[in-house]
């Protein structure tokens, strides 16, 4: 494959650019015009839209790691200094699948929306198995709520906030723990069901460390958890009303399962690229910067004239503003802690790479001052408000105010922002304990914001062009700078964490 030599080219000239220079970049403010060529870069069609596991994925990975090293960074991943942190991923791609429910009487029971794939991949069948019907599947006390051993749990995943304290793959989990040898999910009447087949039959990526070691995995719509609760005898919406009671208990169906299911199973590392610039002092823990390199790669069937989904906006901008904030913070003295930079994989599989570092640190999570996330950033115009997701669920919001005027910044502190708090990396590392944010202009005007949502964004017009504002970008630049030097220094910001 033919590399543009553009794609070669800035990380070669800031490599090139004498020492006296670069310490005039530490101060420089961000440039719209180092952005455009570090997006351009990433978002050429030669990255193949930066898939995990794919050609896209190795150029991208390379290029950026080029880049935080001729800024000044060392290798963060581990303690010999490489960039690449592996992230054990698994597509399970759907091969066939048929689901056959009987009644009482051995009736086949028709018209039933049942969709299974095999964990571990290959040819599964089962025959005349028990099904029941676990609510949430974890009661109020922590505990499974029957006994699922040797059956298929048929379990509720609605997760909104306060809904249930453990996630749904937690439950899942604690199901399979104990026993079941299937588990199918009843999502929300919001998440339809047609659309959830295509997700199964398109091999979505997890976590290997997620698999569930069941035999099939499978998820039934509404109407059928409905059905398979009747012909026991129960009525479903008395008995999701009562999902939350205490002494709910568990429904064994008089229903029973044949099941002939085949996936095809492919396990591989994607990466996430961490960079490190070493603080003065070893124990005062670290400031971290996140942003996902992924994108949806080549989004579009064969045959169609633009295949490739670019992510131009989401997140070339972010990475490409972490490279320029890598440029200031890579020169000068050194901070007292540690400044380690994170592009993430497979963001846009479900944060994937942030839960995997999450999982697997190279800073212990209670020495880490503060993550910023930095994800779609070329939206606003130069002069945008700043605007916090993660305001009022984090102890700094009045630093980082003060940082941002301290810039000339408006601030917006309304919550508005807070509704993309679950949909960025630092949702991921907040849910470890880690004081997370984003900050930064594309958050607090919603309009272009939601242009941008509802026109090219994960689409192959996700592109590069004249129409896509820099400024605000720049300012976002700008003001991770500040704020990661507020946050890596004593005379700053004294205390380490707010967990300590
Ligand atoms: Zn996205």
């Amino acid at each position: 494959m033919k590399i543009p030599s553009r794609i070669l080219f800035t990380a070669a000239v800031f490599a090139a650019t004498p020492l006296h220079a670069q310490n005039a970049i530490a101060d420089a403010p961000v440039t719209e015009a180092e952005l455009h060529a570090d997006i351009a870069a990433l978002s050429d069609d030669a990255m193949l839209g930066r898939l995990p596991g794919t050609a896209g994925e190795t150029l991208a990975a390379q290029y950026i790691a080029r880049a935080f090293a001729a800024a000044g960074f060392v290798g963060g991943a581990n303690a010999s200094g490489g960039w690449y942190q592996p992230v054990p991923l698994v597509t399970l791609n759907y091969v066939d699948d048929l689901t056959l429910v009987r009644d009482r009487a051995g009736r086949l029971v028709e018209g039933l929306h049942i969709i299974n794939r095999a964990p571990a991949g290959g040819r599964v069948e089962l025959d005349d198995v028990p099904l029941i019907f676990v609510g949430h599947g974890v009661g109020a006390d922590g505990s499974v709520t029957g006994d699922v051993r040797g059956k298929i749990a048929i379990m509720v995943t609605d997760d909104r906030p306060g809904e249930h304290p453990l996630s749904a793959d937690q439950r899942r989990a604690a199901l399979a723990a104990a026993g079941a040898v299937g588990i199918w999910s009843v999502p929300p009447a919001r998440f339809p069901f047609a659309a959830i087949q295509r997700q199964y039959r398109g091999g979505r990526m997890q976590l290997a460390a997620r698999i569930l070691p069941v035999r099939v995995e499978g998820v039934i719509d509404r109407p059928t958890l409905d059905r398979l609760l009747g012909l026991s005898g129960r009525n479903a919406t008395s008995l999701l009303s009562q999902l939350a009671a205490e002494d709910f208990a568990a429904v064994d169906l008089v229903t029973r399962a044949d099941v002939q299911v085949t996936s095809l199973r492919r396990d591989f590392n994607s990466y996430n690229v961490i960079a490190r610039r070493p603080g003065r002092h070893r124990d005062a823990g670290a400031v971290l910067i996140t942003g996902h390199w992924d994108h949806l790669g080549e989004c579009r069937p064969a045959g169609a004239e633009d295949r490739i989904c670019n992510g131009a906006v989401d997140n070339a901008s972010g990475i490409a503003t972490m490279i320029a904030v890598a440029r200031r913070l890579g020169q000068g003295a050194p901070m007292d802690r540690d400044v380690v930079l994170i592009a993430t994989t497979a963001e846009e599989q479900g944060l994937l790479g942030a839960y995997h570092y999450a999982a697997h640190p190279t800073v212990p999570l209670n020495k880490i001052t503060i993550a910023l996330n930095i994800d779609t950033v070329a939206i606003a115009q130069r002069g945008a408000p700043m605007a916090i997701v993660g305001r009022g669920a984090n102890p700094y919001d009045v630093e980082i105010d003060g940082v941002a005027r301290a810039l000339g910044r408006a601030v917006d502190s309304d919550l508005d922002a807070n509704a993309f708090i679950r949909r960025q990396d630092g949702w991921a590392l907040g849910a470890a304990g880690v004081p997370s944010i984003m900050a930064g202009g594309s958050f607090s005007d919603m309009a272009p914001l939601e242009t941008y949502l509802e026109g090219p964004y994960h689409a192959p017009d996700d592109e590069l062009t004249d129409a896509v504002p820099l400024g605000g970008a720049a300012d976002d630049g700008d003001l991770h700078i500040a704020l990661a030097r507020h946050f890596a220094n004593l005379a700053t910001h004294p205390a380490s964490n707010s967990a300590e």
